[in-house]
């Protein structure tokens, strides 16, 4: 009988495991753009599901469209999580907020917006509150949305852990992203055992590569700036400053050597502004310094992370990582 009852309690115990097993850690690139307005590259956007947790890492332009493309209800977003406060990460924001309150199956946001970032989050949503005061009057009269939905609860922060809930855990990494942006954040999520990296915007920062090392995703940032743009558009030099190169991240993801690589926030601007960004060139520059699987991100392109990391084209069909 004890032995009987032993044998069930094992079998159980293996379908708990199986369970949690077949229980992955799935991320959607949302937007692996810029502030350049193409059609392809949406401005930075991540999603990150991990049980019942979905998770926003930034909010660029057109998130709320895409996140529509993947049929996954506004209002569900559990936590948002902002790298900086670039515009390229923030203007998707408001639209989130404002059209996820909507009462209708794509969004029905029904308690406050939960937000997390750098210095100066919670007055821009203070502010925010204001802009848009008069819509927000509007609705609450006219459709008698519930208030609730439309209050955030957003959180200045700091480096190190930022949200821990249903058994994922989320931790902000400071990286560096020049001396007038501070403080900018990568991302670390961690849930059963499995570990993503997002880097943010950043120069080549080796605490990417100590966060990253061994993980299972880093999605990093890359920058490749026509020269001839520079000298007509001076700005571009401050711009080249603030990011990576590819032969510079190559060097990070050599040093930490994660099961996969990404990129995305892919800045490549020319005088001649082109609608699709070059892959063949940010890989086979990537190559001077790193042999390991890598991807070029595109939008609604996803990883799938269990055992193994499976990436998916983004209409959702299986997609091999480039080696050399
Ligand atoms: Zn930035
Ligand atoms: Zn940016």
């Amino acid at each position: 009988m004890m032995r009987k009852a032993l044998l069930a309690a094992a079998v159980a115990l293996l379908a708990f495991a199986d369970a949690a097993f077949a229980d992955p850690l799935k991320v959607t690139l949302l937007g692996t753009g810029t502030p350049t307005p193409r059609v392809s590259n949406f401005s930075a956007a991540t999603l990150v599901e991990a049980g019942p947790e979905k998770l926003l890492f930034d909010f660029g332009r057109g998130s709320t469209m895409r996140l529509f493309q993947k049929q996954i209800p506004l209002g569900a977003l559990t936590a948002h999580f902002i790298t900086h406060l670039h515009s390229d990460h923030l203007v998707g924001l408001p639209d989130i907020w404002l059209s996820g309150w909507l009462g209708t199956p794509w969004a029905s946001r029904k308690a406050p917006m939960v937000v997390f970032g750098p210095k100066g989050t919670v007055a821009m949503t203070e502010n925010l509150t204001k802009a848009f005061a008069e819509d927000i009057r509007i609705r609450l009269d006219d459709e008698h949305l519930p208030p609730e939905g439309i209050a955030f609860d957003a959180h200045d922060i700091v480096a190190g852990p930022v949200y821990e809930k249903n058994g994922v855990k989320v931790t902000a990494i400071e990286v560096n992203h020049g001396e007038k942006i501070k403080p900018s954040f990568g991302y670390v999520v961690q849930y059963q055992g499995k570990r993503v990296v997002l880097s943010g915007d950043t120069k080549y920062d080796e605490r990417i590569a100590a966060a990253a090392k061994g993980a299972d995703l880093l999605i990093h940032e890359v920058c490749v700036i026509d020269p001839a743009l520079r000298e007509k558009f001076p700005s571009y030099k401050d711009i080249e400053a603030h990011h990576t190169s590819p032969e510079e991240a190559g060097k990070i993801f050599s040093e930490a050597s994660p099961k996969l690589v990404v990129y995305s926030h892919i800045v490549y601007a020319t005088v001649k502004p082109v609608p699709d960004v070059p892959e063949d060139l940010l890989v086979a520059r990537t190559r001077a310094t790193y042999d390991g699987p890598l991807l070029v991100g595109r939008d609604l392109m996803s990883f799938v992370i269990d055992d193994k990391v499976q990436a998916l084209d983004p209409k959702g069909e299986a997609l091999q990582p480039l080696v050399k």
